[in-house]
C-alpha cells in the first residue's frame, strides 16, 4: 500500500498571555508561504485568533506535531517580528519561572516585555534625531549656497560626517535658524538612529580596608557560576566592594546588572554610581513613563546600557552580555511578589547567573534565613564584613521598660531627654514607628463602637489631616463621623499612634526642631524623598520620622540617635517568619545610627525588655541571632529547613474557598501527595475587599518533593469544581503567610 507523502505543516507554538497554564498551537498565517515558517526566530510576536478575539502571542517553536487534531487548529494572522524580542536566555528563564512558580507561562513573558509592546502594538528601536544630507543637499556642488557662509560651513560638516545630533551641532557653534533654513530649502532631512555609547570610564574608589580587600579579591568574575553571600554589618562599605566589582566587570566589557529593593526611596544609591562612572547607567522600576521604560529596556537588550539599576521585575531584563549580577539588601521582602506572579527576585536571579554561567553577589547586613543556611551549608561563598568601614563605631543599644512609666506624647522620659541632647548638642535624631495614619483605630467611649472597613475584617486608620477613616488593606475610605454612628455620643477617641500624630506630638514637644515625616503618605508626591535628603544634608539638627521605609539602606552621617518607639507588636506574630523579620527590622533600622564620625546610640521602647529574642539580636547581633533562628527552623522543619507551598482561596461566599480547599486536601490525600498538609485555615485577616480567605499550607521535605508536589496540587486545582466567584492561586516558597 502506498501513501501520499505530504510535507508536514509547520506548527507555531506561541506563548500567550491568559491565564491558562498552557502553550498554543496554530497554523502559519494563511497569507504566507507555510514551508518559510520553519525559519522564524523564536522570541516574535505573532498576532492570532484566540476565542473570539484576536491577541498577540511569542512563538516559543516551530514544531511538526500537535495534540491538538488539525481540524481543530486555526490560522495564525500577522507575523509582526522580524527580529526576536526576548532572546532564548530570557525565554528560558521565563519557562523555567513558568514551571517553579506554576504560573502561566504567557503572563511571564508578557511582564518582560515593555506594555506597549505586549498588545502587538510595531517595535521601533530607540532612537535619537540625527540630520544629514537630503538627496538635493548631496548634490550641491562644494561651498554652496556662497552668499550664506553659515549654511555652507554645516553643510560641510554634515557631508564630512554623514550625520550629527542635534546637540553636536549646537556645539559647533549653529543657531538653530541655520539648520532651520537649510531644512527649509530641503537640503537636510532628520532621521533616527541608535544613540552612540561610548566606552564606560571609572573614577577612582576609595581606598579599600583589609577586610574590603579580602572580598573583592575572593570574587572571581572569570570563573562562571558562583554564589556569594557578602555578610557585612551596617555601614561596613558593601557598596563601595559592589561599586569596584563594577568596575572590573565593566573593564572586561560586560554588562553588571543590580538589583535594589526600591529605587525611588534611595535616590543615594544610584547617585553614587552616577558619580563612580561615566557609563550608560539604565534605570528600571515600575514608576517609569511609558517611553522612559521602552528606551531603557532597548539600550539593555542592545548591550548598550552598561549598568542596569532596577528592582524586582529588572531580573527579566535582556542583557546580551551581563557578567555579574548584585542584590543588595537581599533579604528584603520586596524582592518576593505578594500577588499575581508570586516569584523571588533573588530566588530567579541565582537561576539566571546558573544559566548564563555567571557570579552572583548577594549583599546584606541581615541576610535571610534561606541565604545563610546556603551559605553556610558551603553552597554559596560566605564572605564577611565585620567592621564599620570609615572608623565609625557599631551603635549602641538600649532598651527602654515601658512598663509603669508615664510616657509623653508616646515617648518615655529617657528617650525625650536623649532626643533633646541630641539636639542640644547639633546631631539629628530618627525615630522608628511602623504604623502610618494618625490613630490605628477610633472608638466610642460610651459604648465600646470601633469604626470598622465595610469590606475587610479590619479596623479603619484616622487620618486626621484629611478627615478620613481608611482601611489600609483595602483603601476604602469614609470622612470621619462626628458622633458615634451606634449611640450618637460624641465621645470618639482616637486610639494608639500613628506617624501623623507622632509628628504633632513632637512638634508640639520640641517646637525649634524642624519634624519630617517619611511614609508612604507623606512621601506620595514625587521627589519627595529628595527634598528630605537636601534638608538632612543641610547637617542643622531634625527629627526624621517614620516607616518601614527608614530601614532602607540610608546614609544619614549626622544621624546619632536612632529609636524605635514600638517594637512589641514585632515581637509578637503570628508568622513563623515573625522573629526573622524582626531582628533584620531591628537591625537595619538601627544601622542607621552613627555611621559617620561621632557614634550612634540606639532606644528601643518595649513593655518587654526580659524578651529572649530580643536579649539575643541585642547582646550577640544578628548573626547569631540569625544561626539561633536557624536551629529552630530545622527543629520545626519549617523553611529553609524544608519547603513550603501555599494554596489560597477566595470568594465572595463564606465558605466556598474552604470547601474548595477541602476537596483539594481530600484527593490530594488520595494520590499520596508527598508533603503533609495544614488547613484549610481562614487567613489571618479573613475578609478583604468583600472576599473570604482560606488557606491551605503544603510543607515538604525537600526541593524535589515539593516540585512534584505543586506540580500534583495544580493538576488537581485544575480539575476541581469552581464556583464562578472562586479564585484560586498557588504560592511556591511563600514569605508572607498572609
Ligand atoms: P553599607 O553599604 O555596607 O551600609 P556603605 O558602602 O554605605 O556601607 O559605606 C558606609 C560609609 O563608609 C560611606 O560613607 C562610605 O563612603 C564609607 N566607606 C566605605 N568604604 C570605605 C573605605 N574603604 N574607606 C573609607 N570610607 C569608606
Ligand atoms: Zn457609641
Ligand atoms: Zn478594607
Amino acid at each position: 500500500m502506498a501513501f501520499a507523502t505530504l510535507a508536514p505543516m509547520p506548527i507555531l507554538r506561541l506563548v500567550i498571555g491568559s491565564p491558562l497554564r498552557r502553550l498554543f498551537d496554530y497554523l502559519p498565517p494563511e497569507s504566507l508561504d507555510a514551508e518559510a515558517c520553519w525559519d522564524l526566530p523564536t522570541g516574535i510576536r505573532i498576532r492570532v485568533p484566540f476565542g473570539h478575539r484576536s491577541t498577540c502571542g511569542i512563538l516559543l517553536e516551530v514544531c511538526q506535531d500537535s495534540e491538538v487534531p488539525a481540524d481543530k487548529l486555526r490560522h495564525a494572522q500577522e507575523i509582526l517580528d522580524e527580529e526576536p524580542l526576548l532572546d532564548e536566555g530570557q525565554l528560558a528563564l521565563c519557562l523555567w519561572a513558568a514551571d517553579y512558580y506554576k504560573h502561566p507561562p504567557g503572563e511571564i513573558l508578557n511582564a518582560a516585555l515593555p506594555p506597549a509592546l505586549r498588545d502587538g502594538k510595531p517595535y521601533s528601536p530607540a532612537g535619537v534625531p540625527h540630520w544629514r544630507l537630503s538627496t538635493k543637499g548631496l548634490g550641491l556642488p562644494e561651498g554652496a549656497p556662497e552668499r550664506a557662509p553659515k549654511q555652507a560651513q554645516l553643510l560641510e560638516m554634515l557631508r564630512a560626517q554623514k550625520a550629527l545630533q542635534c546637540s553636536a551641532i549646537q556645539d559647533a557653534g549653529f543657531s538653530a535658524g541655520v539648520l532651520r533654513q537649510l531644512v527649509q530649502k530641503e537640503l537636510v532631512e532628520e532621521f533616527t538612529a541608535p544613540p552612540v555609547v561610548k566606552q564606560p570610564t571609572c573614577e577612582a574608589g576609595l581606598a579599600l580596608t583589609k577586610q574590603q580587600q579580602q572580598v573583592l579579591s575572593a570574587i572571581d568574575l572569570q570563573d562562571g557560576f558562583q554564589c556569594y553571600l557578602l555578610e557585612g554589618v551596617t555601614g561596613s562599605g558593601k557598596t563601595e566592594v559592589y561599586l569596584q566589582l563594577i568596575a572590573r566587570c565593566l573593564s572586561a566589557g560586560r554588562q553588571v546588572l543590580v538589583l535594589v529593593p526600591e529605587i525611588g526611596l534611595t535616590p543615594q544609591t544610584l547617585r553614587r554610581f552616577q558619580k563612580r562612572f561615566k557609563a550608560n547607567i539604565g534605570v528600571m522600576h515600575s514608576g517609569l513613563a511609558e517611553g522612559a521604560r521602552q528606551r531603557a529596556w532597548d539600550d539593555a537588550r542592545h548591550g548598550r546600557a552598561h549598568i542596569v539599576l532596577g528592582t524586582r521585575s529588572a531580573i527579566f531584563t535582556a542583557l546580551p552580555n551581563l557578567g555579574l549580577i548584585i542584590i543588595d539588601e537581599e533579604h528584603d521582602a520586596s524582592f518576593k511578589q505578594q500577588d499575581g506572579f508570586r516569584y523571588s527576585a533573588r530566588d530567579v536571579a541565582v537561576k539566571r547567573a546558573q544559566n548564563e554561567d555567571i557570579p552572583i553577589l548577594l549583599g546584606t547586613a541581615t541576610p535571610s534565613l534561606e541565604s545563610l543556611n546556603n551559605a553556610l551549608s558551603n553552597r554559596y561563598q560566605h564572605l564577611q564584613l565585620t567592621e564599620r568601614a570609615n572608623n565609625a563605631a557599631m551603635p549602641q543599644y538600649e532598651t527602654v521598660d515601658l512598663r509603669g512609666q508615664a510616657l509623653r506624647g508616646g515617648l518615655s522620659p529617657r528617650l525625650l531627654q536623649q532626643i533633646s541632647d541630641t539636639i542640644g548638642a547639633g546631631d539629628q535624631v530618627l525615630l522608628f514607628l511602623n504604623r502610618r495614619g494618625y490613630a490605628p483605630s477610633l472608638q466610642c467611649h460610651d459604648c465600646g463602637y470601633i469604626a470598622g472597613c465595610k469590606h475587610c475584617d479590619a479596623r479603619l486608620t484616622l487620618h486626621r489631616k484629611d478627615a478620613q477613616l481608611r482601611c489600609h488593606h483595602c483603601g476604602w475610605q469614609m470622612p470621619v463621623h462626628n458622633r458615634c454612628p451606634e449611640c450618637q455620643s460624641s465621645q470618639l477617641v482616637a486610639w494608639g499612634m500613628g506617624t501623623e500624630r507622632l509628628e504633632q506630638n513632637l512638634a508640639q514637644l520640641f517646637p525649634d526642631t524642624p519634624v519630617l515625616r517619611i511614609d508612604r503618605d507623606s512621601m506620595s508626591r514625587r521627589g519627595a524623598m529628595d527634598r528630605i535628603y537636601e534638608h538632612i544634608a543641610l547637617a542643622e539638627p531634625c527629627i526624621l520620622l517614620g516607616t518601614q521605609m527608614l530601614s532602607k539602606g540610608h546614609h544619614f552621617p549626622n544621624v546619632t540617635l536612632v529609636s524605635l518607639i514600638d517594637i512589641d507588636n514585632a515581637l509578637f506574630s503570628a508568622d513563623f517568619r515573625g522573629p526573622e523579620r524582626m531582628g533584620q527590622l531591628i537591625t537595619q533600622v538601627a544601622g542607621r545610627a552613627g555611621r559617620g564620625d561621632k557614634p550612634g546610640q540606639v532606644l528601643l521602647q518595649t513593655h518587654y525588655p526580659d524578651h529572649p529574642q530580643l536579649q539575643t539580636l541585642l547582646g550577640q547581633g544578628y548573626g547569631e541571632f540569625a544561626r539561633q533562628l536557624l536551629g529552630e527552623r530545622v527543629l520545626l522543619g519549617m523553611p529553609p529547613s524544608g519547603q513550603l507551598i501555599m494554596l489560597r482561596a477566595e470568594a465572595n461566599q463564606r465558605s466556598a474557598g474552604e470547601t474548595f480547599l477541602h476537596s483539594l486536601r481530600e484527593q490530594a490525600c488520595q494520590q499520596q501527595l508527598p508533603g503533609q498538609c495544614v488547613g484549610p485555615l481562614p487567613a489571618p485577616l479573613q475578609r478583604r475587599q468583600g472576599r473570604y480567605r482560606w488557606q491551605l499550607m503544603v510543607r515538604c521535605e525537600s526541593r524535589p518533593t515539593a516540585r512534584a508536589s505543586a506540580e500534583q496540587l495544580v493538576a488537581i486545582a485544575e480539575q476541581l469544581a469552581t464556583p464562578a466567584q472562586l479564585r484560586w492561586s498557588i504560592d511556591i516558597d511563600p514569605q508572607d503567610m498572609l
